[in-house]
């Protein structure tokens, strides 16, 4: 996939809201059964709710509704993984996206969404950059070509 015109507008990870496994914590390790997470834009004050709780499949299920009013559900699996402390685990999503065709299930701690998107996704997925690495990109293209020396 070559560049575009439009590549310098693609949405970036700051753009899009973000779901930290480590927000849900509470949720992972049974202290309450459902968690709510919201994001408001300060601009518009606009304000968009996710709700987080289990699935009969003992998988997370994560509920919300689009900037159009459709109603959105489906299960994200929840990974864990021996913490480096030697006790208990530190927890991943498993990422429930598509990456070129193929289901990704990477092992992730943040899942976005970023604008105009319907499901939340890793950054792979979405081919996420980082706003400072798009600057890096824009000042690397500015610079002049090397001339082949005579
Ligand atoms: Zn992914």
């Amino acid at each position: 996939m070559g560049r575009h015109p439009g590549w310098l507008f693609r949405d970036t990870v700051e753009d899009s809201k973000r779901l930290r496994i480590d927000s849900i914590k509470s949720l992972l390790r049974g202290e309450v059964s459902g968690i709510t997470s919201t994001w408001t834009n300060n601009r518009t004050g606009e304000s968009f709710k996710v709700d987080i709780g289990w699935d009969s499949g003992d998988q997370l299920e994560i509920t919300y509704t689009t900037k159009d009013g459709w109603p959105i559900q489906y299960s994200i699996r929840r990974l864990m993984t021996p913490s480096n402390l030697g006790n208990g685990f530190r927890y991943w999503f498993q990422c429930p996206g598509l990456r070129d065709g193929n289901q990704c299930y990477k092992r992730v701690g943040i899942l976005y969404l970023p604008p105009g998107a319907i499901y939340f996704a890793c950054r792979h997925c979405y081919r996420l950059p980082y706003q400072d690495q798009l600057l890096r990109m824009k000042q690397f293209d500015g610079l002049p070509k090397p001339q082949a020396s005579p």
